[in-house]
């Protein structure tokens, strides 16, 4: 597709003083390419020497596509928190828009269990209580991220969680009263990820976030998401009924505790039932077990030690 770019120059400078080395291409979305790119600049933080660069044709095609690109940078570029990419700038070269990004060394979500199958207890205590405090962030904000799923979830160096990918969030605008929220009922995500409402179009809001932490608690636990299946309409009919099961356990299998079959249960439930940010991480699940404050990045390829 025309809209597809394999090559940037060797050399990008932005409207400041930066300039900007880009090396390997670190993944491709729905139109942009991202690439890891060196900066040049003798003031260099925030940056910190790399950044991953966001490519977007300047003449990406369809008006839609080119005001959802501005609604994106408009509100991500708002965002600040520990565990949300960090924005640093968007910026023009010729025919191209640049944004840059905080780097995220190691990949996603989806990059570790794709090696690992599935991931230790410890491990999604840490990730999920980071997710959620940015999650906290955005809600309180009136931000509704509307894409959470393991793809969208990136590690830094240090393998912490940075959420990332605001290409379908919304902002909630308040009703005339101010007592509530007008509802949105564009049908957008990722099908595996989509909670009940969003199906049934009758209007949703930030509680289809708390939805898909549940369906990512169950991927990172099992590997693969609750109600998958082989056509879009089988996952839609299972997400409709709420069917989803554990799997017995086996000697391939991990071994999923109480805890977090009982978490996934509170988040898989109608809207009007799902719990806040704050009260997902008062659950029994992540003050029953080991918490580890800090994961060695060998756990994108290994199971870390402590389990
Ligand atoms: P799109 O919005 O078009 O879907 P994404 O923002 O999801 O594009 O980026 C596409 C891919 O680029 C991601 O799946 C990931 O592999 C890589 N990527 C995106 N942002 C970063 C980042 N900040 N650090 C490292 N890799 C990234």
């Amino acid at each position: 597709m025309a809209d597809k770019i394999e090559e940037i120059p060797k050399l990008i400078k932005d409207a400041g003083q930066r300039q900007y080395l880009p090396g390997e291409m670190l993944g491709r979305g729905g139109f942009a390419s991202v690439w890891r790119a060196k900066v040049v600049d003798r003031r260099t933080p925030p940056e910190a020497g790399e950044c991953a660069l966001k490519v977007v044709r300047r003449s990406i095609r369809g008006e839609q596509l080119r005001t959802r690109f501005k609604f994106e940078l408009g509100i991500h570029n708002k965002l600040r928190h520990p565990n949300i990419v960090a924005f640093y700038r968007a910026f023009t070269q010729a025919e191209l828009t640049f944004v840059s990004l905080e780097l995220c060394e190691n990949g996603s979500l989806t990059d570790v269990v794709k090696r690992r199958k599935f991931l230790t207890m410890g491990e999604i205590r840490r990730w999920l209580i980071q997710l959620c405090g940015a999650v906290k962030y955005l809600h309180l904000r009136d931000v509704v991220h509307r894409d959470i799923k393991a793809g969208n979830v990136f590690l830094d160096a240090d393998m912490n969680v940075k959420l990332g990918d605001f290409g379908l969030a919304s902002i909630m605008v308040p009703t005339k009263d101010l007592s509530s929220y007008t509802r949105r009922t564009t049908f957008c995500g990722t099908p595996n990820y989509l909670a009940p409402e969003v199906l049934s179009r009758g209007g949703h809001d930030k509680s289809v976030d708390i939805w898909a932490i549940g369906i990512l608690a169950y991927y990172l636990a099992v590997g693969r998401a609750p109600f998958h299946s082989k056509s879009k309409d089988e996952i839609y009919e299972r997400v409709r009924n709420a069917d989803y099961a554990w799997p017995d356990l086996g000697p391939e299998s991990n071994e999923i505790p109480e805890d977090l079959k009982s978490l996934v249960a509170t988040l898989l439930v109608p809207e009007a039932q799902r719990p806040t940010p704050d009260e997902v991480v008062r659950h029994p699940f992540f003050a029953h077990g080991f918490v580890p404050d800090k994961i060695d990045p060998l756990a994108r390829t290994r199971r870390p030690r402590w389990a």
